[in-house]
């Protein structure tokens, strides 16, 4: 937006005199730049206060006896009606135009009705605020620190609260763009429409527990006892190439191997608590919504559990298979700390072993498991592992192909989705509370926190 400097700049030199006052007569000589900056922010905080107030008492204009009603009945004009929100500049009393007297029983405050505001409840303006801090954080730690960035304070409940309704507005939008993306119609009108998907697009799953534990009765009769559930989580992204300068040490060690190094960009994240069978329609739809089902090369890169590669399979069976390379290698890493005590014999063959597998030499990979088996049970176990996916870990060819074979991406997704939040000490979940803030903390690692803030916006109408 734009705004008239002129008359900006005399309020900025008012504010100073105010400011300059108030630190004098609290009996600080100067005050250090903090002193002054905090003078001024609460200032500004009394200042937007009274601001929003005046702008919503001036919004009215001149009052009609009589508005129409959203049931097509009449509405009467009753007096100007006090009404209190709670809004990036603290709690706001204003007063405004109220109808009342409809045969339905329900009144109306236009200006409540044009600026999608809930008397009494928080602005969407403070909840795209608050939620951050609640996705972010326990939802009594980030009291403290909202309190810091707004400077007036806002409940533990009210975090948790307005977490939750984004959580809850994101999950309304997978089910809605789940349900238009199992309609032949919507596929085809978009397959007319769509801008080009990009050449290769990656695609990757994982899951990761969490502890649900029911908080009081009513979750109790839902969810009886603490358990343990999968939190399923996807993500699609794009490759790029690390120019030289950006590059760490780690991976500039990766190049003089490998050529380029690649790392992932426009990652979206999708998650869920639920049956592999549901999670794979968010899947095919979060899918559709990125083009997934019109790239030239589609690559899935996975930790390789049975369900995943079956979805996989199931929705997208033209997709390339590739096991993460860290995963694949760090399992030799395991079988040689359980099969040699010595250091020496270890590194030896771990070098060996690791350098067979990074030129997709899987059928070597297990022939030296075998030999293991009899010393290490990991081995023996993981004779299936390699040999159910030598053709996901022909890693000379992916790397000649040009794809990622390791992204780090989804496991990236997992420890940030869910044990950077959901995992916190003493945090308990009951099942709801988990998805929603699970879908919250996905939606704004996505870039998305402003389709919930828009769609957060609009509640108050749809009420
Ligand atoms: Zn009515």
């Amino acid at each position: 937006m734009k705004y008239n400097i002129e008359k900006i700049n005399p309020i900025g030199r008012l504010l100073a005199e105010v400011v300059e006052e108030a630190l004098k007569t609290k009996g600080e000589k100067e005050g250090l730049i903090g002193d002054v900056e905090m003078a001024l922010r609460e200032s500004m905080l009394k200042i937007g206060n009274s601001a929003l107030q005046c702008f919503l008492e001036n919004a009215d204009g001149e009052a009609e006896a009589e508005i129409e009603c959203a049931c097509g009945g009449k509405l009467k004009y009753q007096r100007r009606r006090e009404a209190t929100i709670w809004s990036v500049f603290d709690k706001v009393v204003y007063k405004r135009a109220y109808y009342a007297g409809c045969t339905c029983g329900q009144g109306c405050a236009p200006v409540d009705r044009r600026y999608g505001i809930e008397p009494g409840k928080v602005t969407a303006g403070l909840a795209r605020l608050i939620a951050i801090s609640g996705i972010k954080e326990a939802f009594d730690a980030g009291r403290k620190c909202l309190q810091e960035y707004l400077l007036f304070e806002v409940s533990g409940n009210t975090v948790r609260a307005e977490t939750q309704k984004m959580g809850e507005l994101q999950r309304q939008a997978d089910a809605d763009l789940v349900k238009e993306m199992q309609k032949e119609a919507s596929l085809q009108k978009r397959e007319q429409s769509q801008p080009s998907a990009p050449d290769i697009l990656y695609g990757s799953l994982d899951a990761a527990k969490v502890r649900i534990e029911p908080r009081n009765e009513k979750e109790k009769a839902v969810e009886n006892r603490e358990t343990w559930r999968d939190l399923k989580v996807g993500c699609w992204f794009e490759a790029e190439i690390v120019p030289h300068r950006q590059q760490s040490v780690r991976q500039k060690d990766k190049t003089q191997r490998e050529g380029v190094v690649l790392r992932a960009k426009n990652q979206q994240y999708f998650c869920d608590i639920d049956k592999a069978e549901q999670f794979g329609k968010l899947l095919w739809a979060t899918g559709c919504a990125v083009g997934a089902d019109r790239v030239r090369i589609l690559v899935f890169i996975c930790d390789g559990a049975v369900w995943i590669w079956n979805l996989i399979a199931h929705y997208f069976p033209n997709a390339i298979q590739i096991v993460d390379w860290y995963h694949a290698a760090d399992r030799l890493e395991r079988i040689a700390e359980e099969a040699f005590a010595n250091f020496d014999e270890r590194q030896a063959w771990l070098k060996r072993v690791t350098e067979d597998l990074w030129q997709g030499k899987v059928e070597l990979v297990i022939e030296d498991c075998r030999t293991l088996a009899k010393k290490s049970n990991l081995a023996k176990q993981s004779l299936s592992y390699y040999g159910n996916n030598i053709e996901r870990m022909r890693y000379a060819q992916f790397r000649t192909s040009g794809f990622m074979i390791g992204s780090g991406i989804i496991e990236s997704g997992c420890k940030q989705i869910v044990t950077q939040r959901l995992k916190l000490p003493g945090a308990q979940w009951s099942l709801d509370g988990a998805i929603l803030i699970a879908k919250a903390r996905a939606a704004w690692m996505s870039g998305n926190w402003q389709k919930l803030v828009s769609a957060r916006s609009l509640l108050s109408l749809a009420a």
